[in-house]
Parts: C-alpha cells; sequence; structure tokens
C-alpha cells in the first residue's frame, strides 16, 4: 500500500519537474494560434483545470461523509465520560493554537511576497464585501443543507454533518444501520481520492507548466519559502506548545518522551499516514507507561480527528495563496480559516493526502482561490511527512498528559524507559 503511494508520490513529483521544463519551453515558442490558443489556452487549461475540479468534486461528500462518521463513530466512547472530554478538549484546544500559530507566521514571515499571481485568478473571489462578524456566524446555520450542499456552502455542511453525526448516535440501535452506510460511503469517497490523485502527475504538470508559463521561476522560490513557513510553525508546535503541556501537566521529562517518539517518527514520516502508525505509537505509549485502557482510546480517536500539523499547513497555505493572489486577508477571512482549519482537523482522515484535499475547503471557506493548491500540490509529500508526525505526536502527548491526570501512568516505567 504505502509502495504505491511512494510511486504515486514520485510520479506527481517528475510531473512536476516535467511541467516546469515544459513552462519554459512553451515561453520560447513563438506567440500565435498554436501556443496561445491550442498549448495554453487549450490543453494544459483542461488537464489543469479539469484536474482542480475533480479535487473540488470531492470536497463536499469527503467533508459530509468524513465528519458524521468521526461524529457518530466517537459516540462509542462517550460512557468514557470524563476522558473523552478531556481528550476532545485537548485535540481541539492545540488544533486551534496549531492554526493560529501558523496563521500568524503566514502573517509575519510572508512566505508569498514578492511572488504576484493575480492575473492567473480565474473565478469570483470578491472579498471586498466583508460582512459584519454576527451575519458571518448566521450564515454558518444552514436554513437548507441541500442548498448548502449544492452551493458547496462547507461551513453550512460541516454544521448539518455535526447533527447528523450527533443524532445518529444518539438514536442508538435504530441508528447502526447509518453508521454502516456512513462507514461505507466513507471508505467509497476516499477510493475516488485515490483514483483523482492517479490523474494528479498530469494535472501538476499542466498546472505547474502554466504558472512557470506566466510567472516564471520565482513561484517556486516563494514555494520553497512557504515549506520552511511550515517547518518553523511544526517544530514551535512540537518543542515549544506540545513539550511545554507535557511538562507542565505532568512534571516528567520531556527528553524521555521525545526519545521514545522518535521511534513512531521514523514511522509516521515513511508511512504519512497517522492510521498506519497506530501500532507503533501504540507500542511507544506501552513503554512510557501509559495504561492500555487510555491509549486504547486517546490514539485511534487522534488518528480520526486531531491534525495539529495538517491544521498548520493549511493555515500557512492559506496565508500563502492570499499573497500571491495579492488578497489582503480581513480578519473574517483569518476567523473562517482558523475555525475550517479547526473542523476540517476532525474531517481529515489520517491517511496520505487527505489534507490537501480538505486545504480546498479551508480555502474555499474563506474565499480564497483553490487554484493556489496547484502551486503547493507538487511537493506535498514533503509536507505530509512533516505534518503526520506532528499529528500523531499530538495524539501521543495528550494520551501520556490524560493517563497521568487519571492516575493511569506508571511514572516509574516512564521515567526509567
Ligand atoms: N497524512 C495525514 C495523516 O495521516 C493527513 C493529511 O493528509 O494531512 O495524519
Amino acid at each position: 500500500m504505502s509502495k504505491k503511494k511512494l510511486s504515486l508520490a514520485t510520479y506527481i513529483f517528475i510531473g512536476l519537474l516535467i511541467g516546469i521544463v515544459l513552462g519554459f519551453l512553451m515561453k520560447q515558442l513563438p506567440s500565435g494560434t498554436f501556443r496561445d490558443t491550442i498549448l495554453v489556452g487549450g490543453i494544459i487549461k483542461f488537464i489543469g483545470n479539469g484536474f482542480i475540479n475533480l479535487i473540488k468534486m470531492i470536497v463536499v461528500p469527503l467533508v459530509f461523509c468524513s465528519l458524521s462518521y468521526a461524529v457518530c463513530d466517537m459516540s462509542d466512547f462517550k460512557k468514557l465520560g470524563r476522558i473523552s472530554f478531556k481528550t476532545i478538549t485537548f485535540y481541539l484546544a492545540t488544533t486551534a493554537l496549531a492554526v493560529t500559530i501558523a496563521t500568524i507566521l503566514g502573517l509575519v514571515l510572508k512566505p508569498g511576497a514578492g511572488l504576484d499571481l493575480s492575473q492567473l485568478i480565474q473565478g469570483d473571489y470578491d472579498i471586498s464585501n466583508s460582512k459584519p462578524i454576527v451575519d458571518m456566524l448566521l450564515e454558518i446555520l444552514p436554513t437548507n443543507p441541500i442548498k448548502a450542499m449544492a452551493e458547496g456552502n462547507l461551513l453550512q455542511i460541516i454544521v448539518f454533518a455535526l447533527f447528523f453525526g450527533v443524532s445518529v448516535a444518539l438514536i442508538g440501535e435504530k441508528g447502526k444501520i447509518l453508521v454502516n452506510i456512513l462507514d461505507a460511503l466513507n471508505e467509497c469517497v476516499l477510493k475516488i481520492v485515490t483514483m483523482v490523485m492517479y490523474v494528479a502527475p498530469i494535472g501538476v504538470c499542466a498546472l505547474i507548466a502554466n504558472t512557470v508559463y506566466s510567472v516564471g521561476l520565482e513561484s517556486l522560490v516563494s514555494v520553497a519559502k512557504m515549506i520552511g513557513v511550515v517547518a518553523i510553525g511544526m517544530l514551535i508546535h512540537s518543542f515549544v506548545v506540545y513539550s511545554g503541556l507535557l511538562k507542565v501537566f505532568t512534571g516528567l521529562p520531556v527528553r524521555k518522551f521525545l526519545k521514545e517518539y522518535s521511534t513512531v517518527a521514523t514511522v509516521t514520516f515513511t508511512t504519512s499516514s497517522s492510521n498506519a502508525s497506530l501500532p507503533v505509537s501504540m507500542e511507544a505509549m506501552e513503554k512510557l507507561g501509559v495504561d492500555k485502557s487510555v491509549y486504547s482510546f486517546t490514539l485511534p480517536l487522534g488518528a480520526t480527528i486531531n491534525m495539529d500539523g495538517t491544521a498548520i499547513m493549511q493555515g500557512v497555505a492559506a496565508v500563502f495563496i492570499a499573497q500571491v493572489y495579492g488578497m489582503d486577508m480581513s480578519i473574517q477571512m483569518i476567523l473562517s480559516v482558523i475555525l475550517t482549519a479547526v473542523l476540517a482537523s476532525i474531517g481529515t482522515a489520517g491517511a496520505p493526502g487527505v489534507g490537501m484535499i480538505t486545504l480546498a475547503m479551508v480555502l474555499e471557506s474563506a474565499g480564497l482561490p483553490v487554484d493556489g493548491i496547484a502551486l503547493i500540490i507538487g511537493f506535498d509529500r514533503i509536507l505530509d511527512m512533516m505534518r503526520t508526525t506532528v499529528n500523531v505526536m499530538g495524539d501521543c502527548v495528550c494520551s501520556v498528559i490524560v493517563a497521568d491526570s487519571e492516575k493511569e501512568l506508571d511514572r516509574e516505567k516512564y521515567i526509567n524507559c
């Protein structure tokens, strides 16, 4: 499975390289019907925009299915009361903090400054008429969920999915059939994601060719800067936020945790999947003295709903895309990015590449051009390796803290490991 993914990632990277060369070559061609109408305005446009359309196509079903399924699945743990409350609070609070740090870093370090892609904007992205906060909040509540889906209004879809998931859980036995259907739909949507990703190499090739043709190489320098800002955000989150929380709540040496987590990190790095890393993260928790009753709950839940690394990538990416498209981000847009990235984190399945798809939802809800994903997607494997490592680290830190607070941590074992 991971082998297949790796080779797809390689193909995407090759597509990216070919696209860069193609963009240069297209620049050298004399202007005329062949270059302008057939190549750039025809073939390249069809492949590039077709790929973006396919990505957009999956967003609504993906968000609805994975979010409502995550919520109704979570209900199994309801009886765990206190533990689930602590765990969910930890997951949501740290994700909100992660995307806030990322957004601030993006605004301060400006990775997109110096690159101007505003001429490439397709579609309507009018941010001039920002609304009062109360109207913005009211618009989150759907009056008609079907209309919300048809229009791709993601915040409204999220609200409806949350209601739906909770209700499925609350009706108990009768809801079982819906849980199974949502489970199957979820798998089905993830299959579509896999299929769409198979055309990613040529999609990425066309999109980057168009960018290099229109703007030149500075676009790639900016993406490298963006990846650097994402890395800084992840380092701060791992070594300041997570390590700080671990120290403050347990008083235990962080060093021991990091030593044990380094083994898990090699797996998160190579698989880019929170789900696939579960067996090793469980083993690490065992070695650190966390009781099975705690980690068997906190880790699978975390792999489903806790994606701080993904939120960091999405926060920086949103600000980056706004900058390269010459858009000033209003407070409402920033709040919208933070809110949607937290919800997207719940809706992102712990599998490779999913965070890039839910980025489309974060961008759309903030009124930013989804086309901006084209700049980043060719480098997603690198971003995915980093963000999955942070995602799983959050799950593990939470497990230790919750276990300690419940007196389910063998502190001797932790110290001597
Ligand atoms: N690969 C990530 C994970 O499994 C999800 C993502 O694509 O952001 O945690």
